[in-house]
């Protein structure tokens, strides 16, 4: 693990929240796609036939079979950035928002949408059903799309930067069920992608993940916002680790990144003034 992932999983590790579910979710993108193509159809034009439904693109399995993972877009990509949001709760975390503290960033939503940046936002079930009106409307605003970052937070590999390690053979209870919290609050475009807990994994991780048929999704830059005080030094820090084709990890969680949309407001018009353009990681994926 290059230091930047060991200080990524860091603070990815002290966010926590990951999510997990199978249930081919390839067949309910499928649907999803379906029904949002058929909502975008215009009225007035009832004999135009739709195409087939678009479904999100995947990364080949790596060797023997293993999940695939990706850390970045193809060496040669245009001037495009994919950001990514987790939207950490971590499944113990249950009380300490019922006492008022804010795992959600709904200032940061809003301000992408203001500022028009597509972005993919990888959730924990158990945030889902924190907070299920802002999961549906991220999961039913074309602008974003939803991945899944388990159910519980908890690492899928020992150790990880303290956080609490799944039990053996819950990772495929970890994605289904992180799915299914997000799907059930009405969420409809939601990726076959996964993040793992403080971005810790290894071969055996790989293994057992494989049969959820999700592409794994890391970063090459981190933004350096979890438990952050100084907007500047995360814009900096993005602007500096920033190349065409890069994933930028980030957080989508006030109390653990309180500075990220005030980052955010920065990043976005400088890397558009360089040049950039943002996209989701299913479109980062496509090439
Ligand atoms: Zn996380």
């Amino acid at each position: 693990m290059t230091a930047m992932a060991v200080l990524g999983a860091v603070l990815g590790g002290g966010l926590a929240a990951c999510a997990a579910s199978d249930d081919s979710p390839g067949d309910r993108h499928t649907d999803a796609d379906r029904t949002t193509a058929a909502a975008r159809a215009p009225a007035r034009a009832p004999s135009a036939t739709p195409g087939p439904a678009k479904k999100p693109p995947t990364m080949a399995p790596g060797p023997a079979g293993l999940t695939p993972v990706l850390e970045r877009g193809p060496q040669h990509a245009d001037k495009v950035v994919a950001l990514t949001f987790d939207a950490d709760m971590t499944a113990d975390e249950g009380s300490r928002a019922a006492a008022g503290e804010h795992f959600d960033n709904p200032e940061l939503i809003a301000l992408l949408r203001r500022l028009k940046v597509p972005a993919t936002v990888f959730m924990t079930g158990r945030w889902a059903e924190e907070y299920p009106s802002q999961a549906r409307s991220i999961g039913t605003d074309p602008l974003f799309e939803i991945g899944n970052h388990s159910y519980s937070h908890y690492a899928f590999t020992s150790p990880c930067y303290g956080l609490p390690t799944v039990e053996e053979g819950a990772i495929h209870d970890e994605v289904e069920r992180g799915f299914g919290a997000i799907r059930k609050t009405g969420a409809r475009n939601v990726v076959p992608y996964f993040r793992f807990p403080g971005g810790c994994y290894d071969d055996a991780t790989l293994r057992a993940l494989a049969p959820e048929k999700v592409t794994a999704v890391q970063w090459d830059v981190v933004s350096g916002d979890a438990f952050a005080t100084d907007a500047d030094a995360v814009a900096q820090q993005v602007l500096d680790g920033v190349r065409p084709g890069s994933l930028v990890v980030m957080h989508c969680t006030r109390s653990a990144a309180p500075v990220t949309d005030e980052a955010v407001d920065q990043v976005v018009p400088e890397l558009r003034k360089r040049g950039y353009r943002f996209v989701k990681v299913s479109e980062l994926m496509a090439g």
